[in-house]
């Protein structure tokens, strides 16, 4: 890894339940949970997502995504655009598609709690847009999209879109074939051709190398901790495992094989573009001046040395052993880089981004 670095996903919140007390419920009804669990996560202000130790992190993943998403709009650009954003808890991509100047967004959730934070988020930048003319218009609704069709519920039944978003959200569908087939279906069966699908998704390789390479059946750091309920065995669906991130019980998900997942999207005549593991992506990307711009502006990498990387030797510093390690190659005092932690690293590299598009 270079000095640089990226992070992804979810807010955390208190879990009162234990973790083996939660596994049981699982089995009655895992969707009902996912659901329960980010109805229960709080809108956390500014100040406090600061002081968490995967702020750059969060901000990382978030450049990730406004990447992704700016550079799909931009291949659209010239047509009138709606947009599917499948999984879109409380609307943190929402200025993304202002920003792409997009026509018309379809927010999707089955946690209705996040969906209504998201619609109240949407009706205050509508109100700050002082009802901009191009300000796009939207739609909110409540459902499991693993498990009915979205169709029933547009308010335009024949509206087709140009782009389906499903960002940190697919992995929760490989339960079972139906639940991922179904989810499929609502991101791509109501794609005009040429449309795209977009996402992120963690990669089932890495989940898996990690796991091999532990001796016990968990793994991770202070930052994130995985841990799956066996070894050695990795089904095609219903392969759980458990993440948490910041100490806090997440709910489960699900290792999402990939090939697997390319095949069954075919057969919604969909062809894969790009699936880039998240350094691979950043690397490319960061490149451009005005990815690198934004980056700056989201406060997506650290700045090193910084207030983390001075004074004595600490835990704290082998987190930034390989920023101090690039700055001394470069041979000068004066050098600053932009960085994430050892721990933010580590949890985020376990994601991959992933592009098809719509063939026919
Ligand atoms: N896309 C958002 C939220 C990611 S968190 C972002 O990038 O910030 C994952 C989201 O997936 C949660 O809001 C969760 O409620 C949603 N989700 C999980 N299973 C789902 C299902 N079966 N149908 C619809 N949404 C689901």
């Amino acid at each position: 890894m270079d000095a640089l670095g990226d992070g992804t996903k979810r807010c955390c919140d208190e879990d009162d339940e234990s973790p083996s007390r939660k596994r049981s419920k699982v089995q009655v009804d895992h969707n009902t949970n996912v659901a329960n669990h980010y109805n229960r996560l709080q809108e956390t202000g500014l100040a406090a997502r600061s002081q968490s130790r995967i702020f750059f992190m969060r901000n990382f993943n978030n450049w990730m995504k406004s990447v992704l998403i700016g550079e799909t709009v931009e291949k659209l650009r010239g047509r009138r655009l709606s947009v599917l954003d499948l999984g879109c808890g409380k609307g943190g991509d929402l200025l993304k598609w202002r920003k792409g100047g997009i026509d018309h967004l379809v927010c999707v959730d089955i946690a209705g709690v996040s969906v209504e934070q998201c619609r109240s988020r949407y009706e205050d930048m509508r109100k700050r847009s002082h009802r901009d003319e191009s300000m796009f218009s939207a739609q909110f609704i409540t459902a499991d999209c693993t498990k009915e069709l979205l169709a029933n519920n547009l308010d335009q039944p024949d509206l087709k879109f140009d782009i389906c978003s499903c960002q940190f959200v697919y992995h929760y569908s490989f339960e079972s074939e139906a639940k991922a087939d179904m989810m499929l279906r609502n991101a791509c069966e109501r794609l005009k051709p040429g449309g795209f699908f977009i996402g992120t998704t963690p990669d089932a390789y890495e989940l898996v190398k990690r796991l091999e390479a532990s001796d016990s059946l968990s793994f991770g750091n202070d930052v994130y901790r995985v841990t799956f309920d066996g070894k050695g065995n990795y089904p095609l669906f219903g392969c759980q495992y458990h993440f948490n991130l910041e100490q806090v019980v997440d709910v489960p998900e699900f290792l999402v094989y990939f090939p697997l997942m390319e095949h069954m999207a075919s057969r919604y005549g969909m062809r894969l573009v790009t699936k880039q593991r998240f350094s691979e992506f950043y690397q490319e990307k960061v490149k451009l001046s005005h990815h690198r711009n934004l980056m700056m502006k989201m406060l997506s990498l650290e700045e090193f040395p910084g207030e983390h990387s001075e004074g004595p030797p600490s835990e704290d510093q082998d987190e930034y052993r390989h920023a101090r390690e690039h700055c001394d190659r470069a041979g000068n005092a004066g050098i600053r880089l932009g960085t994430l932690s050892r721990s933010e690293w580590e949890a985020t590299s376990i994601y991959l981004v992933f592009i098809f598009q719509k063939m026919s």
